[in-house]
């Protein structure tokens, strides 16, 4: 996936919505020893070993602190990763669903028992009754394994459940922090400097997609995170979440078509689909419209 990286960014200029990517600047990971920080370093290096970009300087404790004062005691030195953007999760979402209907698509709300080759085309079961279309790409996250099976997908996608939620530090931080040691991501959602929300999400649970939150998984973020942030009152959290990353057992992407013409697959993206989403959009609009199967997806065949 390394070598990817331009391919993905171009594909998010072309989606041209509303609500932008956001340069991330700057983009830090932080750590407790020099120790811990090389095994970062090293995935960095082989991702550049597989062509991927990995523009990044490392920084000690003085320069780390200076570039983000809501970083704890705790962080002794950091890697300052260059050329990476950020979205604020739920104004993306949002505006992505905006551009497509102003572009004259429509969004039904239901829930899908089956997607049926019918004549040259396809239904699709809904709760709200049947569909028929030219083609059809089931997009369903960690429950696509269900839908897809009966078209000769054999991979299945399991849910990696990831846990969330929003704290106001006292000062804002400028840009998202990552702490990869402990799995713990964070994202500015507000302006810099200011008392806005800050998203902390980590953890990878394996269960079903549909179980309760679990609430020792969020204890877990916070025991995590509380020593390498000042400034947040994490008893005030608000917004205690759980969702499920669609995951393959090869951890490839699930992208193409299925071996029913007229249906295709986009999905298993696990931890990146967020940042893969836009150029698989493009791939796959590609393959339907103009039956073209481009290179790049030859790795993310869902009938391998
Ligand atoms: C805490 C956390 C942090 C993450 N951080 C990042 C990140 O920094 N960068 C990144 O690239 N990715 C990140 N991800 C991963 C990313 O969110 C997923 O890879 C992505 O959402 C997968 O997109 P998808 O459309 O395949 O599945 P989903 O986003 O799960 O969407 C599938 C949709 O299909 C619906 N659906 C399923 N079955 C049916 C049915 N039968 N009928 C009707 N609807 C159905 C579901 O309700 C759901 O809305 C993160 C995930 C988590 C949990």
């Amino acid at each position: 996936l390394g070598g990817l990286f331009d391919a993905e960014l171009a594909a998010f200029d072309e989606l041209g919505i509303e609500e932008p990517t956001k340069p991330a600047d700057p983009f830090l990971a932080a750590f407790r020893t020099e120790k811990d920080r090389a095994v970062l370093v090293e995935e960095f290096e082989n991702v550049a070993t597989l062509g991927g970009v990995t523009d990044f300087e490392l920084l000690d404790g003085g320069a780390v602190h200076g570039l983000e004062p809501a970083l704890g005691e705790d962080v002794s030195c950091g890697v300052r990763l260059h050329g990476q953007r950020f979205i604020d999760p739920g104004r993306y979402v949002t505006s992505l669903a905006e551009a497509v209907q102003e572009r004259g698509g429509e969004i039904v709300l239901a829930s899908v028992a089956a997607v049926d080759s019918q004549g040259s085309g396809v239904v699709v079961r809904t709760s709200t009754g049947p569909v028929t279309a030219d083609a059809v790409v089931v997009a369903a996250g960690a429950w696509l394994s269900e839908l897809v099976r009966p078209h000769g997908v054999r991979a299945f996608v399991q849910a990696g459940r990831g846990y969330s939620f929003t704290v106001r530090p006292e000062s804002q931080p400028r840009g998202p922090i990552y702490f990869p040691t402990q799995r713990v991501a964070c994202t500015p959602l507000g302006q810099a400097g200011s008392e806005d929300a800050f998203r902390v999400a980590g953890m990878m649970e394996f269960r079903r997609p549909d179980a309760p939150l679990d609430p020792r998984r969020i204890a877990a973020i916070v025991d995590a995170a509380r020593p390498m942030l000042r400034g947040v009152d994490w008893e005030a959290r608000t917004d205690e979440w759980v969702g499920s990353r669609p995951c393959t057992a090869d951890g490839l992407p699930l992208v193409g078509a299925t071996r029913t013409p007229g249906v295709h697959v986009a999905g298993g993206h696990g931890m990146w689909g967020i940042a893969l989403g836009p150029l698989t959009g493009r791939l796959v609009a590609d393959q339907v419209m103009q039956g073209r199967t481009d290179p790049l997806l030859r790795s993310f065949d869902p009938l391998r």
